[in-house]
């Protein structure tokens, strides 16, 4: 159900209190810039806005003019975010975030390939992002197909053969694994990724990693829950 805590959520949830402070983060106010976050509080934030999204906490006001026209000076987005193409996963809406503050990276499968990676080290470097997250998520159609080239030597036309490529050694990691191959093979090609970025030799990954300034993590989102289960946590 739709009901604020208290009057401090009631405000947060008009917009209202000019002096909403940084406590209780909300849907409508823009979150802390990047600078200002750790990667464990931006990994915080979007745990919160997904329970807002299960909780049904959907906002009508995520595209403000004002916003807007602050942000057309600059962005700060507080996280990367690399997730599928597929149209029930947008992150702004499972994680009731505003323009500006997820800069993502979107393919079926969501694989990392060099435009991908370029994207990622853009946000990093730049933009100075604390925390990356790669989601895969239930019932995903490019995983789905990289299962059939394993289990039954499926062709696929065009250039989706070549795109599910890097998802099938995920495949036969998770063929291993007892439970069901797709959802397993889902979670195996998140941890794939996540491993490539946290082990990607070049520096603009590497030593922000190491010093403490970023996280990347892994996720799976419940299409029929709703949310979004952090794993593979550095
Ligand atoms: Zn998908």
């Amino acid at each position: 159900m739709l009901s604020p805590t208290g009057a401090a959520g009631a405000a947060a949830i008009v917009g209202g209190g000019a002096s909403a402070s940084a406590q209780a983060p909300s849907l409508l106010k823009p979150a802390p810039p990047a600078s200002e976050l750790t990667p464990d509080t931006a990994l915080q934030l979007l745990r919160e806005g997904n329970e807002a999204f299960l909780r049904g906490e959907q906002t009508s006001v995520l595209t403000s003019a004002q916003r807007r026209l602050d942000i057309a000076k600059g962005q700060t987005p507080f996280a990367a975010y690399v997730t599928c193409s597929d149209s029930r996963v947008p992150p702004e809406l499972l994680f009731g975030r505003r323009l500006g503050e997820l800069f993502i990276i979107r393919n079926a499968g969501n694989t990392v390939d060099t435009v991908a990676l370029g994207s990622i080290e853009y946000a990093v470097a730049e933009l100075k992002v604390p925390l990356v997250v790669v989601m895969g998520h239930e019932s995903c159609g490019a995983v789905k197909a990289a299962t059939q080239v394993v289990t039954d030597n499926a062709e696929f036309p065009g250039s989706i053969g070549p795109m599910i490529e890097p998802i099938v050694p995920a495949v036969l990691a998770a063929r291993r694994e007892e439970g069901d191959l797709l959802d397993n093979s889902v979670r195996a090609n998140v941890r794939r990724v996540v491993k490539q970025l946290r082990q990607h030799t070049d520096p603009i990954l590497l030593e922000p990693q190491r010093s403490g300034a970023l996280k990347v993590v892994g996720a799976y989102y419940d299409l029929d829950q709703g949310k979004v289960d952090f794993f593979d946590l550095p």
